[in-house]
């Protein structure tokens, strides 16, 4: 390793190089018992203001302070296998599979907290049956669909109750057809599906009217239906999943350190290797890995981190806004399973946002089920409106109208009525042009990942996302093809 760490962010400023004279042991608690090993080896240089582990020795004699940096004094290093940064539901899987699957050490970075991001938003539907089979998505889709299913199983075994624990309820998946057309498409659908090996069948209006008494339906109407696909409650999953992860901090595998936006990278620079992030409190090192998952901000953090460098790499993950309609629901409408309108399909892909321009790539589709509460929770929309976050009543407005077009009970009450006993969610879809989201190494930086661009999936595809970048990082035999998602 060479003697020093570019500090890309603030290669600008200018530095003071000092060396290191004594170190001093962090107490961050959460570093592998190897590098408790090194505790007694650390020294403190009165010069510096932080705190700097011996381990990072290895990697540095001198460490650059850069004077006018806007760096926090008092900057701590910590030194773990891993290190992931975001931790929406895609680095909070990322991080349990490398608890669960080795003995690797682990932090996890955000800039706020878990639910902060579009994962807090999500209606949680873990679907096939909006998948098109043998696609470039598929093998991940079915593949996180079990390992979803085998979570709910080892909830079970632990002696939970999974509804309770992730809000996951077998609703079945209901793909609703309004025109003939629409209905065609949902056959072939249908039987692609049975081809690879999805239970699935084609209600026609009669049949669906049998499962669903409260839609109203016309003559064209039909679903596709997969009995087999289920929904999770997101925040209640990313609790359990937390929980589960901190039981590692107890043998000092596991550490979050949350409300700390990292800020900048720091590279070998003989090697090139990314080999930690600074936040404005800690620089935290990743012996192995640095992955970057951190949603719709993906462009921008990697933007912030490589602005530095020789390296053009464009990241063209854009925030996708949504609504969700979160109602009381005093038996208004009665739902046996989860829902969707087929036209979601066609706002959810590449093509209808390339196809308008930004501002009016404002779209609407039904979706509609009963959370663990009982409550109906009714989508979604998708918008192309920057970062903004904020609740759009007209926007409510259209999701409620939509709704109201299966379901004619909804017509008889006004929205308005319903102020007090609604609460309108909203999140950020990392969208991905081209519609897949990117899981691999980050070109020219070694040892730096990026899983980001999950859209209106990544909770559906967050457990094969994990378990991808996990192999990936091991070099382990991958059991998906990851060719589709790399960079
Ligand atoms: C209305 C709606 C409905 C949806 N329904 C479904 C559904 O039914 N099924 C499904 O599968 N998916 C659904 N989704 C999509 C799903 O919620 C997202 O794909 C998923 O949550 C993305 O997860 P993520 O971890 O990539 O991003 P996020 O959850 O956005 O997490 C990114 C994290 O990065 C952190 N971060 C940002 N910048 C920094 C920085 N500089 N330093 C450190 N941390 C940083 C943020 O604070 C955040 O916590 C829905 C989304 C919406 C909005």
């Amino acid at each position: 390793m060479a003697a020093t760490v570019l500090n890309m962010a603030f290669n600008q400023c200018s530095r003071r190089v000092q060396p290191l004279r004594r170190a001093y042991f962090s107490g961050c608690g959460g570093i592998a018992a190897a590098a408790a090993a090194a505790r007694s080896a650390c020294t403190r240089s009165p010069n510096f203001s932080g705190r700097i582990c011996s381990s990072y020795r290895e990697i540095s004699t001198e460490i650059f302070e850069p004077a006018q940096s806007g760096r926090a004094s008092g900057s701590d290093l910590h030194t773990f296998d891993v290190v992931v940064v975001g931790a929406g539901i895609i680095g909070l899987t990322i991080a349990r599979q490398f608890l669960l699957g080795s003995n690797l050490s682990v932090a996890l970075v955000d800039a706020a907290v878990p639910c902060a991001g579009a994962t807090g938003a999500g209606q949680g539907y873990i679907w096939r049956v909006n998948k098109s089979p043998g696609s470039h998505k598929w093998e991940l889709a079915v593949r996180s669909h079990g390992l979803w299913e085998a979570l709910a199983e080892s909830v079970r075994n632990e002696g939970l109750d999974p509804l309770q624990t992730l809000g996951w309820k077998k609703t079945g998946s209901l793909l609703v057809g309004k025109t003939s057309e629409d209905c065609a498409d949902l056959k072939k659908s249908v039987d692609k599906l049975v081809d690879f090996g999805v239970s699935a069948v084609y209600l026609n209006r009669d049949d669906l009217l049998a499962e669903e008494p409260a839609l109203k339906l016309g003559d064209a109407h039909g679903a596709a239906f997969v009995p087999g696909d289920f929904q999770i409650d997101a925040k209640r999953t990313v609790a359990y999943i937390e929980k589960g992860n901190r039981k590692f901090a107890a043998e000092g595998r596991y550490v979050e350190f949350y409300y700390e936006p990292v800020t900048s990278l720091l590279r070998d620079e003989s090697s090139g290797e990314v080999v930690a992030v600074q936040t404005k409190k800690n620089m935290i090192r990743g012996k192995k890995a640095v992955i970057i998952a951190t949603g719709c901000w993906t462009g921008s953090v990697m933007d912030q981190l490589l602005k530095d460098s020789e390296i053009d790499l464009d990241f063209p993950v854009k925030p996708r806004k949504g609504h969700l309609l979160v109602l009381d629901n005093d038996n208004t409408v009665e739902l046996n399973h989860a829902l969707m309108e087929s036209g979601y399909l066609n706002h959810a892909s590449a093509a209808g946002v390339s196809a308008a321009s930004d501002s009016d790539a404002t779209s609407i589709s039904m979706t509609a089920t009963l959370d663990p509460m009982g409550r109906l929770v009714l989508g979604s929309s998708r918008q192309l409106v920057g970062f903004d976050t904020e609740v759009d009543e007209t926007i409510v407005q259209r999701i409620w109208d939509r709704a109201g077009d299966f379901f004619p009970a909804l017509k008889e009450v006004s929205l308005q009525d319903m102020i007090d006993n609604r609460k309108v969610r909203v999140g950020l879809r990392p969208y991905m042009p081209g519609g897949a989201p990117k899981i691999g190494p980050v070109p020219g930086f070694p040892k730096m990942f990026v899983v980001a661009g999950h859209e209106g999936e990544g909770l559906t595809l967050a457990l094969g996302s994990a378990e991808m970048i996990f192999d990936m990082t091991l070099g382990n035999t991958p059991r998906v093809d990851a060719e589709p998602f790399s960079m």
